[in-house]
């Protein structure tokens, strides 16, 4: 049957003579694009599963980062080759719709790439062998449906289990007992538990701030404004209960010519009357604000020049207001839904129904930041909830925080579609065992792809046990077996070294995480399998 097919290839290529330099042109194509899109599965292979390696990545600005992400260091490397691109491509797709298995879904479209291979050293032509993946990956899906538990989200120890499996291959993996739970109140949060099918996480604000450790990590109920404090220079205050918030994105300081220009002031006079201008001008927009009724402003921070100078700040401390400047444009969007406030961009827009509300506005030196909380409820029933990550130098911080974003990521796919699988690689070897099986049920070349397919699968189980120092040939025929015997969860446990029941170890991911990974590889591999030609254009 093998030779047949390799037999009857070069027939169909053989009608004349430079139709085969093309098609063995096309091969190399596709050839050397499997091998660079290998290439980059071959790079992420080793850092994935609890195990696995970190990598320190170094930017060209000398910046440094360590991180076990796939997404993340797939980011950071400057592939170049086209189809390796793809792969890079894929990471960063998982990383949105699934926010987790961004090392996984790289790593198993290597695996089919290298099936893919062995299929058209075959013979087998790469259009069938892409419908054959398609007949697979159906299965596949199926096979993960029918295996999958439904979540109920009000079971919070169950979401605490997905969440912890996200966090326990990363860099922060002893702090998960913190940060998972914090994930899924975080998310449980912003969501409506009965009708929501999805979570926006930009409800969700996460700031960093270097000191302490991961432990320290916490929420806050409103908003935190990082690295911000409020102005003292004046004697202004550092906390205000029931707050009145108002932002403003003009400058609190006398108006200044559109183009650069100095004039020249050669009396006592002139200079005195400038200055009682000046003051005039500044009290008169001080009036205004003290008139709504704001005790909090928040000043917008200005790329052109100080948003607020001294004589601003003397007054708005006289009158007892809390101000807080150099408040990034980027969060103030967040701050706006959270207190309920409109941002003002001229002081005649100054009013009352301008502001927002909040118990509670503190000036917390402990962190280096400004906590509003106490908000009111908000239109159309959204909320918003901020984290603030906590870590003893800026590396851990960063990837605390990348780490929190996919445990966030994690609950939200479970928002999205309420099932989980088990993990440690239980799922991949219950998909490549069903895919086994079909295969021989079904005829052609598709029984081919389906067998090649199941068998690539197995990378997952093997890279697991490999990246944790077992022996990953012993490991895959056992967890073969014990799936054949129909142990369903069975997988791959890398801190007792043995083959574990994984619902009962409570490893678990949501069945959208792995769903996702199927679908991207494959349909990723079948792109890939259709290039036969690369045309530059530059
Ligand atoms: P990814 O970026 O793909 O999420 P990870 O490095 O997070 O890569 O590894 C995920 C893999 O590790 C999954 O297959 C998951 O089932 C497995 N895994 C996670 N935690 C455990 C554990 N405690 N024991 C065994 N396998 C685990
Ligand atoms: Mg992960």
């Amino acid at each position: 049957m093998l030779r047949g097919a390799k037999d009857s290839a070069p027939s169909t290529f053989s009608n004349s003579g430079p139709k085969l330099s093309g098609s063995e042109k096309q091969r190399d194509t596709r050839m050397n694009n499997i091998i660079a899109a290998k290439a980059v599965s071959d790079v992420v292979r080793t850092s994935l599963g609890p195990r696995g390696m970190d990598k320190m990545i170094q930017d060209s600005n000398k910046k440094v980062l360590i991180t076990n992400d796939g997404a993340t260091i797939l980011k950071q490397m400057e592939v170049v080759h086209p189809t390796a691109r793809m792969l890079v491509e894929i990471s960063k797709s998982q990383d949105i719709e699934a926010g987790d298995g961004t090392t996984s879904v790289v790593v198993i479209a290597g695996a089919l790439l290298k099936a893919c291979q062995t299929l058209l050293d075959k013979g087998i032509h790469a259009s069938s062998i892409s419908a054959g993946l398609q007949v697979a990956l159906d299965k596949a899906v199926e096979v993960i449906d029918s295996m999958s538990i439904p979540v109920d989200l009000n079971n919070r120890e169950s979401l605490i289990q997905n969440a912890t499996t996200s966090l326990s291959s990363k860099v922060v993996s002893q702090n998960a007992d913190i940060l998972a739970p914090l994930a899924v109140d975080c998310v449980m949060k912003i969501i409506d538990k009965e009708n929501d099918t999805n979570a926006d996480l930009r409800d969700v604000f996460v700031g960093k701030v270097v000191g302490g450790t991961v432990d320290d990590t916490q929420m806050i109920d409103g908003c935190v404004l990082v690295d911000r404090k409020a102005c003292t220079s004046a004697g202004g205050p550092t906390k205000m209960e029931n707050a009145k918030i108002g932002l403003i994105q003009f400058q609190l300081s006398a108006p200044k010519t559109d183009m650069e220009s100095s004039v020249v002031v050669h009396e006592y006079t002139a200079m005195d009357r400038i200055l009682k201008e000046e003051k005039k001008y500044i009290i008169k927009m001080i009036k205004t604000i003290v008139k709504s009724g704001c005790n909090v402003l928040l000043i917008q921070k200005s790329i052109m020049r100080d948003a607020v100078n001294d004589l601003a700040l003397h007054f708005l401390a006289k009158k007892n207001i809390l101000v807080v400047k150099d408040v990034e444009r980027d969060t103030v969007d967040f701050v706006s839904r959270t207190t309920g406030l409109t941002p003002v961009a001229s002081i005649e827009q100054f009013t009352e129904e301008k502001l927002g509300t909040a118990e509670l506005v503190v000036d917390d030196r402990s962190c280096r930041s400004v906590r509003i909380t106490g908000c009111p409820p908000q239109a159309e029933g959204r909320k918003t909830v901020s984290v603030l990550v906590r870590g003893s130098n800026q590396l851990i911080v960063d990837e605390a925080e990348r780490s929190f974003h996919d445990a966030l990521c994690v609950v939200r796919s479970l928002v999205k579609k309420r099932a989980l699988v088990p993990g440690g690689a239980a799922v991949e070897m219950e998909v490549s065992q069903k895919l086994n099986l079909y295969s021989r049920e079904i005829f052609g070349i598709d029984s081919y792809c389906v067998k090649a397919y199941s068998e690539a699968l197995e990378i997952i189980p093997y890279t697991l046990a490999e990246n944790a120092g077992l022996d990953p040939i012993k490991f895959v025929t056992e967890l073969r077996n014990a799936h054949t015997k129909g142990k369903t969860t069975a997988g791959v446990n890398v801190k007792k070294n043995k083959i574990s029941d994984m619902i009962e170890l409570e490893v678990v991911q949501p069945a959208l995480v792995s769903i996702s990974a199927f679908t991207l590889a494959t349909e990723c591999v079948r792109m890939i399998l259709k290039i036969d030609d690369i045309v530059l254009s530059f």
